[in-house]
């Protein structure tokens, strides 16, 4: 274990004035878990679900999943273990069920794939409902969805896989449900999104890639995938107050969140959680130990009023310099 970690891990995440902000994990492997318990994660925030199936030449069956989905669980219970249900298509292609468009990022991908085949969202549905028996620390969560019609359909799927399941004699929850936001469309439906769900979890990857229409796997257009850029923080500002309003829960999942800076700038506009690569989890503790909810407010309120996306890394690491 890197030096350090060990003394870290032990310590709350929160700031000086003790404003506690969880640090969570995206997972994907088995290796993922123990390097998120050494560094002291408080839950996942995104288990990607594609992973063990992009490892295999044919779909898994549903009582493959429930023991990789049980594994997952186990590892982290009582801690909260949120799973993505299949999120494939755009840059995520299954060898065995190979999606051919000119366009992937904006064509059948995500919730879109499965809600066409609802025997494969059934299947997952029922995996992770089994996984999680007498553990209860399942979330789940839906990618890539752009309306509240999606949402309406995948939940009554699941509500279906839970009464089947309660049919059959299955000990199993009806576990809380959360949406990606994602997709522009979905900033701007927050709240009716979450007035139907249990939390948002914010997929800044894919909305910063939307916003500014720039391929996020694109090395000529890579400059132009500004994190900090003034849309994609209105964005985020205005998701975590619609969620809000509406009394749920609001994280984030994608990498920015595993950004020191942009953390802190997180924190400020509320989310309730950071779900990041376990990589960056002891340096996110580190910068958020170090620093007051005051300074961390103030700092957004400057940067808020930026243009540039440069000024704003620049005013974030002025901040982090003066706390040292
Ligand atoms: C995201 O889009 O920010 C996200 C977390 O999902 P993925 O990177 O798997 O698309
Ligand atoms: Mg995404």
């Amino acid at each position: 274990m890197v030096k350090g970690l060990e003394a870290l891990k032990e310590l709350p995440c929160e700031t000086l004035d003790k404003h506690r902000l969880p640090l969570w994990v995206n997972t994907g492997l088995m290796t993922d878990v123990v390097r998120s318990l050494e560094r002291g994660a408080e839950g996942v925030g995104l288990y990607r679900t594609e992973v063990p199936f992009l490892l295999r030449d044919r779909f898994p069956s549903e009582e493959e999943q429930r023991i990789i989905y049980r594994e997952q669980l186990e590892a982290f219970a009582p801690h909260t273990v949120t799973m993505r249900t299949l999120d494939i298509g755009g840059d995520k292609a299954l060898p065995y069920f190979p999606i051919t468009e000119d366009n992937p990022f904006l064509g059948w991908r995500g919730i879109r794939v499965t809600l066409d085949h609802p025997e494969i969202f059934l299947a997952q549905i029922r995996a992770m409902m089994k996984a999680s028996s007498g553990l209860d620390n399942l979330r789940i969560l839906l990618p890539m969805i752009s309306g509240v019609q999606e949402l309406e359909e995948a939940k009554t799927l699941i509500y279906r896989a839970y009464h089947e399941l309660l049919e059959e004699n299955h000990d199993v929850k009806l576990p809380p449900i959360g949406v990606m936001i994602e997709v522009p469309a979905a900033v701007y439906q927050a709240r009716e999104l979450a007035a139907r769900v249990d939390f948002l979890s914010v997929g800044s990857n894919d909305l910063t890639q939307y916003l500014l229409a720039v391929d996020r796997n694109n090395a000529r257009v890579a400059d132009l995938y500004q994190a900090f850029h003034p849309a994609v923080l209105r964005a985020l500002l205005q998701v975590v107050q619609d969620g809000h309003s509406q009394g749920v829960s609001v994280g984030i999942c994608g990498e920015l969140a595993g950004d020191p800076g942009a953390a802190i700038l997180l924190m400020a506009m509320g989310y309730d959680v950071l779900s990041m690569n376990a990589t960056n989890l002891p340096k996110v503790k580190s910068v958020i130990r170090a620093i007051n909810l005051e300074q961390a407010e103030s700092l957004l309120a400057d940067v808020m009023l930026l243009a540039a996306p440069a000024d704003v890394r620049e005013r974030i690491e002025a901040t982090l310099r003066d706390a040292g």
